[in-house]
């Protein structure tokens, strides 16, 4: 299965594609994991990327394409099928992934649109944390660890992304409504749109998605 993951920040995106990847045996394929690694390895790529990422602002087309054309080129893995989450994220980007796939034999299947609330992502964003270690994540109310600030799966130190404070989701989110919603409508278009009500809890999406992705 080749699918790509649309929604706002904070719509669970990545909770459901780390919540499917082992069931369908699919790679997860954030764009966002990719940039905060280059960040971290402080690597020319993610200096270049830190600047964007801490504003809310989008990183260059240029360089999130080349990133992904990269893995689809030289990782196997993608492919058993593949979620893609946090790309694309303008039309120029999908754009180029059309290309890109075309190139790889690989054409997409479907595109999961998950629509939520601007209240509820708000919620989710504020109280979200990450393992440093694994990048799993966790919810101060809705996900809490067993252990405060410590990962349930690998006792990773857990903190909060540097993008996840009101001022910066606010961007994050005038940049979503200005650049990705309209490719939503791009792949209606192609016929490949499948909405799913987000605003739900994480695995009562997760259970209605692999029904949809089933049937
Ligand atoms: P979220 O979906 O919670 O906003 P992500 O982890 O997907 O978070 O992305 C974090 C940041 O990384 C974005 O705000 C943006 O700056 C950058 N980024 C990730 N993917 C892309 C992309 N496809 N194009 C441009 N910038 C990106
Ligand atoms: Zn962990």
């Amino acid at each position: 299965m080749k699918i790509v993951l649309l929604g706002p920040p904070g719509a669970g995106k990545g909770t459901l594609a780390k919540g499917l990847k082992d069931h369908f045996n699919l790679m997860h394929i954030s764009t966002g994991d990719m940039l905060r690694e280059e960040m971290k390895n402080g690597t020319d790529l993610g200096k270049e990327a830190k600047k964007h990422i801490e504003s809310g602002g989008l990183v260059p087309d240029e360089i999130v394409t080349k990133m992904v054309e990269s893995k689809f080129k030289n990782d196997k893995n993608t492919k058993n099928g593949f979620m893609l989450d946090g790309f694309p994220r303008t039309k120029q980007q999908a754009e180029d992934l059309d290309k890109i796939l075309a190139k790889v034999g690989q054409p997409l299947d479907c595109v999961l649109s998950l629509d939520a609330s601007l209240s509820i992502v708000l919620e989710r964003l504020t109280g979200r944390s990450v393992c440093r270690a694994c990048g799993a994540l966790y919810h101060i109310k809705n996900m809490p660890s067993k252990k405060d600030g410590v990962c349930d799966k690998c006792g990773g130190e857990l903190y909060q992304r540097a993008d996840d404070n009101e001022k910066t989701i606010k961007n994050r989110m005038e940049v979503y409504s200005k650049s990705t919603e309209p490719i939503i409508d791009f792949y209606k278009n192609k016929g490949l749109l499948k909405s799913l009500d987000a605003n739900k809890e994480a695995e009562e999406v997760r259970q209605y998605t692999i029904k949809l992705l089933n049937g």
